[in-house]
């Protein structure tokens, strides 16, 4: 066992036969999709549209519906930025839930300096959106709902098809990043019926440098980038054709594999689950009990820094990552940076005796051995920190237990 990578949600390792589908894509397939009038630009175009037919099929969706990206941060700037400024005759008013990714989140900021006013819908301390304050929050200004399919730092899957339900008739637009969920949990536009869906082939052991955006037929999106007019005008610049062929790929073993694969990270997040509570009486488990991705394990321990627990953890060759600090006085973090706590400052985890969580994100190359691993060096770690920790010293000088 060389290291323990339980970083899923940073992203996946490209399976081999995805390298493999590439390969020739970097080699001497390098021809540009735009140019039609030789053979290599030809079979260049054949080959994205044929990884079009199939990422499309991963989310049941339309071929022509899919805008490929270079990442899901581009995917979502696209998708809240442009769907925006494209439908602004509709209304100024914008909606997010208080548990965006960053790439969703710090677009408020802009938004807002371009005129639009923005709402964040707080979730429950398990995660789940408020659909009642959605339902109240929503005005005939409201142009657009941008929420999270589900979160991969702390694993809630948030009611998709509740929230398009609450919008449909409304005509208010509907953008959910599925960048976390997509390649693990089944996503079927079909049933969340959303107008714009971000999605990444780097959570799904594709490659980095390919990602989507789903936006429903008819959709009116201001792109980003003006240029050469590949994806139809909305994404312009050369197509990274080896990545893209190498989602298609991807998105065809998620479809084909998706039920062992499933069962894989279910077992061993199980075991995970039942294992972890025994290091520490002050274990917290963050996000929702069940409607959760199964392939997320995260949680915190009362006066122990996140960010010490990963390090130790580093340090025994496991890689996890860390929901970040939550208080200025424990991570003596920038401005920006302390905003980042935003997850856990969402679902009320108290931030005078929580100095961070911990993500252990899996994928089905994961395996027991790793699992029981982990679950062996926990709780030593746990001590350590514990017996080093200045809040849990002046809770036991305060005469607490
Ligand atoms: N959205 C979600 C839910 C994510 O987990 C991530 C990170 N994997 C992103 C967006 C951004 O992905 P990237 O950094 O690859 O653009």
């Amino acid at each position: 066992m060389d290291q323990v990578y339980f970083d899923n949600s940073a992203g996946t390792k490209p399976d081999e036969r995805v390298i493999k589908a590439m390969m020739p894509y970097l080699e001497e397939k390098f021809g540009n999709p735009s140019s039609q009038f030789y053979p290599a630009g030809i079979e260049a175009l054949e080959a994205v549209t044929e990884a079009r037919g199939k990422v499309a099929g991963l989310v049941n969706c339309a071929p022509e519906e899919i805008i490929f990206t270079s990442c899901a941060t581009e995917s979502n700037n696209l998708a809240v930025g442009g769907l925006a400024h494209a439908n602004r005759q509709r209304g100024n008013h914008i909606i997010f839930s208080a548990i965006e990714h960053y790439s969703v989140m710090y677009q408020k900021e802009r938004l807002e300096k371009e005129g639009f006013s923005v709402t964040l819908v707080p979730v429950d301390n398990t995660g789940i959106i408020d659909l009642d304050r959605l339902e109240k929050e929503l005005s005939s200004d409201t142009v657009l709902v941008s929420v999270i399919l589900a979160s991969g730092e702390i694993g809630t899957i948030e009611p998709a098809a509740g929230i398009s339900r609450l919008l449909r008739g409304r005509d208010i637009l509907f953008h959910t990043d599925a960048t976390a969920a997509c390649g693990v949990i089944p996503v079927d536009l079909g049933e969340i019926q959303a107008d714009a869906m971000t999605f990444s082939a780097s959570s799904m052991h594709g490659p980095r440098g390919a990602a989507a955006l789903y936006l429903k037929k008819g959709t009116r999106l201001r792109p980003m980038m003006a240029g050469g007019y590949q994806e139809r005008g909305l994404r312009s610049g050369t197509e990274n054709v080896p990545a893209i062929v190498g989602f298609g790929k991807a998105a065809e073993l998620a479809v084909l594999e998706r039920a062992s694969r499933l069962e894989q990270v279910k077992r061993l997040t199980g075991k995970l689950a039942n294992g972890l509570p025994s290091c520490s009486e002050y274990l917290h488990f963050t996000g929702h009990p069940e409607i959760r991705l199964p392939n997320i394990v995260s949680f915190w321990i009362e006066y122990i820094e996140g960010e010490s627990i990963l390090l130790w953890l580093s340090a025994s060759r496991v890689a996890a990552s860390s929901g970040s600090a939550c208080s200025s006085n424990i991570s003596g973090r920038d401005e920006r940076d302390l905003s980042a706590s935003h997850v856990l400052t969402a679902i009320g985890v108290p931030n005078d005796i929580c100095a961070g969580s911990i993500s252990f994100s899996l994928s089905s190359r994961n395996t027991d051995e790793e699992a029981e691993y982990v679950l062996k060096i926990m709780p030593e770690i746990t001590a350590k920190l514990m017996s080093m920790s200045p809040w849990y010293g002046d809770k036991i000088k305060k005469g607490g237990n």
